[in-house]
């Protein structure tokens, strides 16, 4: 990074258009995001030049996106703390700190076993055997949309099938690995928090849930359309969704509060009158 990109995003950091952790509970899908222009993480994605917002959310650029995130934050929080005469290399002896990393692992561990991290990894396995099975199907389908504009029907109603098959397929390949990704950062943080009956303040652990599970919900939505439209695949479709339902009821009953976890701008009539005055919550 360069020192007038850093200099730009520690003037963005200052600016107060911003909802302070937005991005913190949100879907990361920042091209459809109504908030974007109000969250200083996109803000430094498009300063820092780069596309990943705009990248499929796979594995892999899933991964590369976070260490550059995390390499940049590392880098000025060095430069923060050597300003405030803090030497963060003497920390890296420091025993508390290594029995506190060691801590971290066997938690990021049980978290890796725990039911609903498998679930969620089996729903991207299942995910990829559905369209690997359908590919002819739905070759078929784009050859049937082809040959009913050809013969000129029902052109809108054709147009309005096609937006929905490509919304669905979108909105499945973005959850894919989201799911996961956010249950098991949930069940990360739910380690180290208190009881939802004995917590103060609201949990980390349950904002995560909760993005979790509208991302569930919003894949069930897309399951559904794609049931509908590829009948032959039924059986598979159906598997899928009860697959997806019985992981929604189990991510639930881990994080009770969840759905009434208040996301920063998401779930805040006063940031929607903001940016959409007609919209009520
Ligand atoms: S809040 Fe919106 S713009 Fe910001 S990171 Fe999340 S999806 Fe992207």
């Amino acid at each position: 990074m360069t020192e007038a990109t850093r200099k730009k995003l520690r003037e963005l950091a200052g600016e107060d258009r911003f909802v302070p952790g937005i991005y913190n509970y949100c879907d990361r899908w920042c091209v459809r995001c109504l908030f974007n222009t109000r969250c200083l993480n996109y803000a430094m994605e498009l300063e820092r030049g780069k596309e990943a917002p705009l990248r499929e959310l796979d594995e892999e650029s899933f991964g590369e996106e976070l260490i550059d995130t995390l390499t940049d934050t590392v880098e000025m929080l060095r430069e923060m703390a050597a300003e405030a005469g803090v030497d963060l290399d003497a920390l890296d002896e420091d025993v508390e700190l290594n029995a506190a990393m060691a801590e971290k692992e066997r938690q990021f561990e049980r978290s890796a076993e725990h039911p609903l991290a498998a679930a969620s990894m089996a729903y991207i396995k299942l995910i990829d055997s559905w369209f690997e099975d359908a590919g002819p199907a739905f070759q078929a389908k784009e050859d049937d949309l082809n040959a009913r504009v050809r013969m000129g029907l029902d052109e809108a109603g054709l147009a309005a099938d096609a937006n929905a098959l490509a919304d669905a397929v979108a909105v499945i390949r973005w959850y894919q690995f989201f799911i996961h990704v956010e249950l098991q950062t949930a069940l990360l943080h739910a380690q180290e928090e208190p009881h939802p009956l004995l917590a103060d303040e609201p949990r980390h652990s349950d904002g995560k849930a909760k993005i979790a599970l509208i991302a569930i919900d919003r894949s069930l939505d897309a399951w559904d359309t794609l049931g509908r439209m590829f009948p032959r695949h039924e059986t598979e479709t159906l598997e899928i969704l009860a697959h997806l339902d019985r992981l929604r009821r189990a991510a639930e009953a881990e994080f009770p509060e969840a759905q009434a976890f208040i996301r920063p701008g998401f779930d805040e009539a006063d940031a929607w009158a903001e940016i959409a005055p007609d919209l009520r919550l």
